[in-house]
């Protein structure tokens, strides 16, 4: 099956015009922060750059496990969530789509939020609303029903999208910045190991590790609808999350014939090829790989 999220069915995801950091005790969160521009938020078609988006998590993912520091999770975090927004991990998380109706939370075996697969809902909701009051951010089941209670106005403009997207589109709604550079490096991980398997000279253990990493990781479905332009049905994904939608392009990408997403040979860092033949980012790892290359050849022939 041919790889094309560019479909005529765009995913609107919504971001907000800055992003800060806020302690909670000793939790770190990002915040939204509606006064960093003049665009409180702004709604974008995801997939036109879910590309960009899934190159920028890796290299995260990369960095962060290369230095593990509070500045530069903090840094990285920040400017990814100024690009592309949250990720909505609160909506992804859980088995079951209507969390918030049961008193106690399931959550995947493979979240980044809790080492307890169990967690009371009222408890959940806090863990992302952290800085809001009982007045801003609040919710009520009647009759198998959720409702956000708020006094916010920028709050009651989310009114009429669904509940999930009340949730992670809320100005309140916060993500810790450890969430989020936990599942970078996870996906960085699952991807360095994938183009190890490529290198023919790879040691059994390692091909094994390798495999193992890549398969026990569970990538969570994403519903999709069917729509028909003129005649031609085509599908139509509708995650719930940004999440949900890089899981899903990562899957595709790294399974497709020609995995557009490599490793640059030179510096390392993961970038998005054009050209299926390229193996540096940039024309100056390029020169610079081909300045060693001659210097150690040579090496050998004055040897
Ligand atoms: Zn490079």
């Amino acid at each position: 099956m041919e790889f094309n999220f560019k479909s005529s069915s765009p995913y609107s995801y919504m971001r907000y015009g800055g992003y800060q950091g806020k302690f909670k005790g000793t939790e770190y969160y990002l915040v939204p922060n509606p006064e960093a521009s003049m665009n409180i938020r702004d709604v974008y078609d995801m997939f036109s750059k879910i590309d960009s988006a899934l190159v920028d998590l890796l290299n995260m993912g990369k960095v962060c496990s290369d230095l593990d520091n509070e500045p530069t999770k903090f840094t990285f975090a920040t400017t990814f969530a100024e690009r592309y927004g949250l990720l909505g991990f609160m909506v992804e998380a859980p088995t079951s789509k209507d969390f918030l109706l049961n008193d106690e939370i399931t959550l995947k075996e493979d979240n980044f939020i809790s080492k307890n697969r169990t967690i009371k809902a009222k408890d959940y909701f806090e863990l992302f609303f952290p800085f809001a009051t009982n007045d801003e951010m609040s919710y009520t089941v009647t009759n198998g029903k959720v409702k956000i209670e708020t006094n916010s106005d920028l709050q009651k403009m989310l009114s009429r999208s669904s509940i999930e997207n009340q949730l992670i589109y809320s100005s309140f709604y916060c993500e810790k910045i450890d969430w989020i550079v936990d599942y970078a490096k996870k996906m960085y991980n699952i991807f360095k190991k994938a183009m190890d398997l490529k290198n023919e000279n790879i040691y059994d253990f390692d091909e094994y590790v390798a495999k193992e990493t890549i398969h026990n990781y569970y990538f969570s479905g994403i519903p999709f609808r069917i729509n028909t332009y003129g005649n031609t049905p085509e599908i139509a994904w509708q995650p719930n999350s940004l999440k949900q939608a890089l899981d899903m392009a990562f899957g595709f990408m790294l399974c497709s014939e020609q995995n557009p997403i490599k490793i640059c040979k030179h510096c390392g860092k993961v970038f998005y090829a054009k050209n299926p033949k390229a193996e540096y980012d940039t024309s100056q790892c390029r020169n610079q790989a081909n300045v060693y290359k001659s210097r150690n050849k040579n090496k050998d022939e004055k040897k």
